[in-house]
């Protein structure tokens, strides 16, 4: 079936109709900046002009949020608007779109349904972790297959720094103007912690930086298999509109 896909992140609202039987984007990605201050109302509207553009109503929506998403509710908004917090997002979806169904979820758990799905972590056994660096560091934790939803790994403690993704993630690489070697020493402690606490069979790493995987993977020293996502930044958006055809 046809799902619009969205992937809300804390700087850009992406979206793309795709083909749930083989995650293949029906037509190209259609991006919009996330308004600031990043309120429910300011960002629903983009939703909606996103779901406009390409005219989707009446039809299923499945989109990833940057927080801990229980039911549609958003219970944590790190790197948006406070206002979030408390808010049914599925239900402000399909009121601005008219979509039939909206699901919403953690986007680092939806990035991780179409690595286990489709890309990276197909037919791989045990424990898969999926990690998104971007404006923060999202995890997504797979099992056989089965998701241990809103993990949260990227607010964890390392090496003295008590939110890791303030320390590690790419709007840290941007932020502080660091060069790739360095950044990838902080990622690669990062990565080293989440190894010694979960032994993943295959870490996962998506977002935008996932592009230029060519820039920092040969700093990575992990023991354990370290790949790039297949679907590239595209898994967000892929994987919401799984979650939402199933
Ligand atoms: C949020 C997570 C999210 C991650 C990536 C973190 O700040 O707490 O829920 O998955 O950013 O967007």
């Amino acid at each position: 079936m046809e799902v619009l896909g969205i992937d809300i992140g804390g700087s850009g609202i992406k979206g793309a109709i795709v083909e749930t039987e083989t995650g293949a984007l029906v037509q190209e990605r259609f991006r919009i900046e996330t308004p600031q201050p990043a309120t429910p109302d300011a960002m629903v509207e983009t939703i909606a002009r996103i779901a406009e553009h390409f005219e989707w109503r009446g039809k299923p929506i499945g989109s990833g949020f940057p927080g801990v998403v229980m039911s549609g509710e958003i219970r944590t908004a790190a790197n948006l608007d406070k206002d979030w917090i408390g808010k049914n997002a599925e239900t402000l979806i399909a009121e601005a779109t008219g979509a039939s169904l909206v699901h919403v979820l953690n986007d680092a758990d939806a990035a991780g349904l179409a690595e286990v799905r489709l890309g990276a972590g197909r037919d791989v056994k045990g424990v898969v972790l999926m990690v998104t660096l971007g404006t923060g560091i999202g995890t997504g934790l797979y099992v056989d297959g089965i998701l241990v939803p809103n993990t949260e790994l990227g607010h964890i403690e390392v090496n003295g720094h008590p939110d890791a993704e303030q320390w590690a993630a790419d709007s840290a690489r941007e932020r502080e103007d660091l060069k790739w070697s360095a950044w990838a020493g902080r990622v690669n402690t990062y990565l080293n912690k989440m190894h010694a606490l979960f032994w993943p069979d295959l870490i996962i790493i998506g977002g935008g930086v996932s592009k230029k995987s060519e820039k920092f993977f040969q700093h990575l020293i992990v023991p354990t298999t370290v790949v790039a996502a297949a679907l590239l930044n595209d898994a967000g958006i892929v994987g919401a509109a799984l979650a939402a055809a199933s």
